[in-house]
């Protein structure tokens, strides 16, 4: 298949791509598309063919579920089961970068929901995003658009790296402004479990849930026969080809542990902005200034995907703190790391 790639950094260029993007969808194809957290690999959510196109395109396993995105918070009405507790956590953050897992109606096959009777509902706020919604008519189902085990994609050359060939369209709409994948909740009452963190934060969510916890697969490996309550959480995920280390300690300990390691090993370091300097410059990432963990977040995975190159023997990167969108970082870099962290 041929792989059409569209600019559309400020938007779609002309109705008619805007109409194209939106007919591949209606007639059961894939197309790639921009949102705020990490690029989507989108096809109608209602027609189980295309489920079976994006699992097939992903190598994602089917037991996995997608998550369906809609244009309005009101847009999961024919979809799911709403509740008020859903309306509150969609005025306060929709559109926005939060999933909220609802029980699901039939117009959604069970394809798409990984064969769960609850379906997990996002309404993204990037406007190409939102404007291929309204146009296709349709909810759109959309995983993260990396072959399966990779990094999400931030921008498009990881989405080409990834799925030319095997999508119909790429919208590349420049570099993600978050960078990290959607917060998940599951919703008990006016109750919520943290499935995933992402940007809406856990004290975020406290604001309008009566009670908020975070549910353990967040922070621990999972025990082998464990079932996790977000399936997604069982799949080994953003692994590097080689061991990814997670150092914690002192920062002037780990600076002294990593400038001893450049000398001895073929490694690749996430480093802090600060610590450019006083290393040598040989696969070295900036990953952002040690405060700024937005700017962490929004670089995280394209450092992964620069640091996975052949000849590097390790990777090390820092173990972020769980404050805010740390929690998200933590949890993304736990797992990327297998839960691997050395004391300094
Ligand atoms: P991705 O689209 O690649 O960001 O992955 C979607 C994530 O949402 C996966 O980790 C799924 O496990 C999770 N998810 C989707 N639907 C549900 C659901 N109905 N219940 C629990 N988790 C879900
Ligand atoms: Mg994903």
């Amino acid at each position: 298949m041929t792989t059409k790639v569209i600019l559309v950094r400020d938007g779609f260029e002309s109705r008619e791509e805007l109409q194209q993007a939106a007919e591949i969808i209606r007639s059961g194809g894939l197309v790639v598309f921009p949102t705020e957290t990490v690029y989507g690999l989108g096809g109608d959510a209602t027609n189980e063919h295309s489920a079976e196109k994006i699992y097939a395109a992903k190598g994602r396993p089917s037991d996995n579920p997608l998550i369906i995105h809609i244009a309005t918070p009101e847009g999961a009405e024919p979809y799911a089961e709403t509740s008020e507790a859903y309306y509150r956590l969609a005025k306060a953050f929709m559109p926005g970068p939060l999933t909220v897992i609802l029980p699901r109606k039939q117009t959604i096959p069970l394809r798409t929901t990984g064969g769960l009777d609850t379906v997990a509902v996002r309404c993204p706020s990037h406007p190409v995003a939102r404007e291929l919604i309204k146009a296709a008519g349709v909810p759109i189902a959309a995983p993260s658009a990396n072959l399966s085990g990779k990094p999400s994609p931030t921008c498009a050359r990881h989405v080409i790296e990834d799925l030319s060939g095997r999508v119909d369209m790429i919208l590349d709409g420049g570099d993600s402004e978050i960078g990290l994948e959607s917060t998940i909740v599951s919703l008990n009452g006016n109750s919520a479990t943290l499935l995933r963190p992402g940007a809406i934060t856990a004290d975020a969510l406290r604001c309008v849930c009566d009670d908020v916890t975070v549910a353990p697969a967040v922070l621990e490996q999972l025990a082998e026969n464990e079932r996790p309550l977000s399936p997604g959480m069982k799949y080994k995920h953003y692994a590097p080809s080689v061991p990814f280390v997670l150092l914690r300690g002192d920062s002037r300990k780990v600076l002294s542990f990593l400038q001893k390691e450049q000398q001895s090993k073929n490694c690749a370091i996430l480093c802090y902005h600060e610590e450019m300097e006083a290393l040598e410059n040989k696969n070295v990432i900036d990953i952002g200034k040690s405060e700024n963990l937005d700017e962490q977040a929004r670089r995280l995975f394209t450092a992964l995907r620069d640091a996975d190159k052949p000849g590097v023997d390790v990777i090390y990167g820092h173990l972020p703190t769980t404050d805010g969108i740390g929690l998200a970082l933590y949890n993304r870099m736990l797992r990327a790391a297998a839960h691997t962290i050395v004391e300094v």
